[in-house]
């Protein structure tokens, strides 16, 4: 029987909860957690930045020998997939209108990229959590149209209030170390990017196959796992429970070769805590004001 190549990729905005849930479907024996695999040229082309392995991506046991297709460059590559996946071409690629000469590169690219992964990984699944910010909006649809792969998009929300609250709280620790008072602009800036990241992958999303696209709650997804992860299971078509068996024992989980080493700050191992009791918000009036004005419409619509 021959096992068609599955992407599971986690879509939504930054800071939803993406990196627990692309560790904790990574340590299934089947699946391989890549982390936010659209980073992977530019953090290998900054030279200092690493893997959560430790190692620069050069040297790294997993990534080290990626050869990409003949002719392209980490560079050129790089401005390929960005002229297909960034924000401003949304609306080129959903009509197709993006130059064939591009298009074809682009396929030739993250073939090789995935189809590396699968073969050294050796798992049927590959996990990648790079989202739906600015500069890879139109990713899992262009990996969609134009890979072979089957791609499955999970699309991870997290309420906006408490996104946008910790957004906040960074602008005054910024301020604190003397970057100046910005908190208003944190506000203002992480409400629309909280909108555009979530309103683009559901829009995107209604364009996948029925069966390709989900929303998940990351408040969900805390307050209960295993129910939660046997939805993402049947959505799959892979049985999860021997992830739910580690959150039920509290084993640890171990991020391996996810992409992003410096960015996430991770720790060695991460213990998923079930938490049922949703943290208050603390975020001012004025604030939620700026938000409800920016995004409170969608935020109804996704169940808020
Ligand atoms: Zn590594």
């Amino acid at each position: 029987m021959i096992v068609k190549r599955k992407i599971i990729y986690i879509a939504g905005y930054s800071r939803s909860g993406s990196t627990i849930l692309d560790i904790l479907l990574g340590s299934h024996t089947k699946i391989f957690g890549t982390g936010e695999l659209f980073y992977l040229f530019e953090d290998w082309l900054n030279g200092t930045r690493t893997c959560t392995c430790g190692a620069v991506y050069k040297d790294c046991s997993f990534w080290k020998d990626l050869k990409l297709p003949q002719g392209l460059s980490l560079q050129g590559a790089r401005e390929i997939v960005q002229h297909v996946e960034n924000r401003k071409y949304i609306t080129a690629l959903t009509n197709g209108k993006i130059a064939p000469d591009i298009i074809q590169k682009y396929t030739l690219i993250q073939t090789a990229l995935y189809d590396y992964i699968f073969t050294t990984s050796g798992k049927d699944i590959v996990v990648d959590s790079s989202k739906t910010s600015r500069d890879m909006a139109g990713r899992f649809y262009a990996l969609h149209q134009y890979t072979g792969f089957d791609v499955y998009v999970i699309h991870l929300v997290k309420n906006g209030l408490s996104v946008v609250e910790s957004y906040v709280e960074k602008g005054r620790n910024w301020a604190l170390e003397g970057y100046g008072k910005n908190d208003r602009f944190a506000a203002a800036r992480s409400s629309v990017g909280w909108f555009l990241g979530n309103a683009i992958a559901q829009r995107l999303g209604a364009k996948m196959p029925a069966n390709r696209y989900i929303q998940i709650k990351y408040e969900d997804l805390v307050a209960q796992p295993e129910s939660v992860l046997q939805k993402i299971g049947a959505f799959v078509d892979t049985d999860l429970s021997e992830v739910i068996a580690m959150i039920q024992n509290g084993l640890p989980f171990r991020p391996k070769h996810n992409v992003g080493g410096n960015r996430l700050r991770l720790e060695k191992e991460i213990r998923f805590k079930k938490s049922y009791n949703s943290k208050k918000i603390g975020l001012s009036v004025y604030h939620r004001l700026i938000f409800k004005i920016i995004a409170g419409k969608l935020y109804k619509k996704l169940g808020y």
